[in-house]
């Protein structure tokens, strides 16, 4: 049983907890927040020890009626890892106190590259973390990108990716964040850094990418150009991603028009706190000319990194290979959408509980 600690219990910090807590071969030791905000009672409704994040503001737990387990020093100490989900800056600055406990860590896509030994995705190098101490799972795009970029590679070959993320202003809490009403290039300069970040899974692999903000909470959507090394047809592209457990091919006919329906989908079907933990391809959306193929696809910010977190701890621990762990990571937290498309997060935990 690996101890796992959670430090910074926000939109990331509060599913990875909850994912852990769910797997047969970790045990959630505590969580770790600045505040005793909703979240805060929410966790201890849960069950999971609360530790302060920051010790001069223990008093605010107790007076808000959150018992608190201790500091966060005390389970960075008593864990065999803690996942950071700290926001973007703050992982870097953790990253001491863990190295402190000789406590292995896993930092968030907001960090830097350089914080980690290794960036991680574990449909495309699952491996390269086996051992590793220090491991930062990449941000939501590029876990997007990488769970498509992993299966046109190998069955394929890549010679360039092109891609253009209009990038959600911000999730829905964010409501400092915009823009309100415009359509941002962000960054305005060309290319973006998403596709530099990509590089840390593919190192040789050639891709430019664009990036725009748009004034939605929902999700990201990506419009997709790969100059592939063969010739294709987009139904053998088609019938290689609906192989792929964390990518939802949707079905012509479902009425999906955009995020806001895939959304309600996923609320519809019953996933906690309506999560779509897989890539979202538009099957109408795969064309072919030649060697190059195009398709949209929708990435969930809040939840598409949630399983690749559960998977890094494996690999860093060297718990199961590749294969093992993401079936287990998948069918614990209900995820891969197949057959009938109503109700499959309970269909998928129902499952599991049976086995
Ligand atoms: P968030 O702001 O929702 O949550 C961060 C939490 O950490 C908050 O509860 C905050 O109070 C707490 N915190 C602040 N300082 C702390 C400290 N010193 N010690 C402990 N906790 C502290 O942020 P988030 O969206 O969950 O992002 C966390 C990381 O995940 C970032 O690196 C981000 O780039 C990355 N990420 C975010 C998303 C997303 O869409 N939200 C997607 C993928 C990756």
């Amino acid at each position: 049983m690996i101890r796992v600690g959670v430090n910074g219990y926000g939109t990331i910090g509060k599913r990875v907890a909850d994912a852990v807590h769910a797997q047969p071969d970790m045990e959630l030791i505590g969580v770790a927040k600045t505040q005793p905000n909703f979240e805060a009672h929410t966790a201890g409704e849960r069950g999971y020890p609360m530790y302060a994040a920051i010790p001069e503001r223990s008093p605010l737990f107790s007076e808000a009626g959150v018992e608190l387990a201790g500091e966060v020093d005390e389970l960075v100490a008593e864990a065999d890892i803690i996942v950071d989900c700290t926001p973007s800056g703050i992982g870097a600055e953790n990253r001491e106190l863990y190295e402190t406990h000789h406590t292995p860590a896993i930092f968030q896509g907001g960090e830097d590259a350089d914080v980690a030994d290794v960036s991680f995705n574990a449909r495309a190098n699952f491996d390269a973390a086996r051992d590793a101490d220090y491991v930062r799972v990449v941000s939501c795009n590029t876990t997007g990108l990488s769970r498509i970029i992993a299966p046109l590679e190998e069955e394929y070959g890549v010679e360039k990716v092109r891609a253009t993320l209009v990038r959600r202003g911000g999730d829905p809490g964010q409501n400092s964040r915009g823009p309100i009403n415009d359509i941002l290039p962000n960054p305005i300069k060309i290319p973006s850094h998403h596709g530099p970040d990509v590089k840390t899974i593919f190192p040789d692999l050639e891709i430019d990418t664009l990036g725009l903000k748009v004034p939605a909470t929902l999700m990201h959507v990506h419009a997709l150009n790969v100059t592939l090394e063969d010739d294709v047809t987009g139904a053998h592209v088609r019938q290689l991603l609906e192989g792929e457990n964390r990518v939802y091919v949707i079905p012509e006919g479902m009425g999906i028009d955009g995020a806001g329906k895939l959304m309600d989908f996923a609320l519809d079907a019953g996933r906690p706190r309506g999560d779509m933990w897989e890539n979202c391809v538009w099957g109408e959306s795969i064309g072919v000319n030649g060697r190059d193929l195009y398709l949209f696809q929708a990435i969930h910010q809040q939840s598409d990194v949630i399983p690749e977190n559960v998977d890094a701890i494996r690999a860093m621990f060297d718990l199961e290979d590749q294969k093992t762990s993401m079936e287990l990571t998948d069918r614990t937290l209900g995820i891969g959408i197949s057959g009938s498309p109503s109700g499959f997060a309970e269909q998928a935990r129902a499952e599991f509980a049976d086995d």
